[in-house]
């Protein structure tokens, strides 16, 4: 499969070599206004395929990517100081409004890929922009804290990240709603899991998993200036779904169609993935505090969106 990245800084250059990494991609071009960078990225990763899988990564300007069928979106300018959340989103409205156009000129039959950030507000307004059923335009939303959940319920039951399925849901970010009651671990609901094995989830356990999943970011900036390897690895996991049609359910962000009440807003909830995008939206159980949480969250976008004009 080609898949072409716009935006080869941390995150993009990082989920091309994890998609090296995993066997996703057969061929990557990124794209950068930085041209040097995303050549010498090209080349680096290029330097892992005799190790791992052939691909041919490459780097160059819009042309190249026709005949892509994932277009991964991970560019943008980052706040000046004094600059208000809204002037920020104003300019990176600005870089999509030019980016997005050319994108579709060359590769019109590609998969749209977002994961530039406030994420849900951005996949939003690609989906207006390219005009694309709003299936094909993908946001990686909530996948990285919906990763943290796991991981962290994992190590605290013992259980391999991969045996538990936990969701995030909402907005990527303060807003996001851990969905306590839909956990479950090997199809056991997590606190019959965690009361068999004699760990069970008290208050205080789910309080520091609480906060471990929503500062992560803060306390990964904070020691390394950015996050990468999670979220590479999650746009790599989103963009081997589509390449296979696999039907994988993810928790991304897409303009919601379905779920009442709160559509036309863009956030994240469990999606089945296939190659044409979004195939279809789950409503996993909630209780009735999680569920008033994640209307709140969907307002907090509704909001954000409109004073974007979008
Ligand atoms: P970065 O600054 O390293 O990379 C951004 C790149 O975009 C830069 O290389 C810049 O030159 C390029 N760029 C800017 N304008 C461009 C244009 N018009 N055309 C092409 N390229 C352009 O930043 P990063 O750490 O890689 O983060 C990228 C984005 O991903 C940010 O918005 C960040 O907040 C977001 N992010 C999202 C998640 C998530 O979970 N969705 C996680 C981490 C970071």
């Amino acid at each position: 499969m080609k898949v072409g990245i716009v935006g080869a800084g941390f995150v993009g250059s990082t989920a091309a070599y994890a998609m090296v990494l995993g066997g996703v991609a057969s061929e990557i071009v990124l794209i950068d206004i930085n041209q040097a960078m995303a050549r010498a990225h090209a080349e680096d990763i290029q330097h892992a395929t005799p190790w791992s899988h052939s691909a041919w990564i490459t780097a160059g300007d819009y042309p190249k990517i026709a005949g892509a069928e994932v277009v991964i979106l991970a560019c943008g300018v980052s706040q000046r100081p004094d600059e208000t959340r809204l002037q920020l989103l104003g300019r990176n409205a600005k870089v999509f409004e030019e980016v997005i156009p050319r994108i579709m000129h060359y590769a019109p039959r590609a998969v749209l890929l977002v994961a530039s950030n406030p994420v849900d507000v951005i996949t939003h307004m690609v989906t207006r922009i390219s005009k694309l059923d709003q299936q094909r335009v993908i946001g990686s939303g909530t996948i990285l804290d919906t990763a943290r959940f796991r991981s962290l319920i994992g190590e605290h039951i013992g259980v391999a990240s991969r045996s538990v399925h936990a969701y995030v849901l909402g907005e990527h970010g303060d807003s996001e709603v851990l969905a306590w009651s839909s956990v479950r671990v090997g199809g056991v609901p997590l606190h019959e899991f965690a009361a068999q094995i004699g760990s069970p989830i008290r208050e205080t356990v789910k309080g520091s998993i609480d906060e471990g999943v929503r500062r992560a970011a803060y306390r990964i900036i904070k020691g390394k200036g950015a996050t990468y390897h999670g979220i590479g690895a999650g746009l790599a996991r989103i963009v081997q779904a589509v390449r296979d049609d696999e039907g994988a359910v993810l928790t991304v962000a897409s303009l919601s169609t379905r779920i009442k009440r709160l559509e036309g807003i863009c956030f994240s909830v469990p999606r089945v993935i296939g190659s044409s995008g979004v195939a279809s939206e789950l409503w996993p159980e909630l209780s009735e505090a999680e569920y008033e949480a994640l209307s709140r969250s969907a307002q907090v976008l509704r909001q954000a969106t409109s004073e974007l004009g979008y």
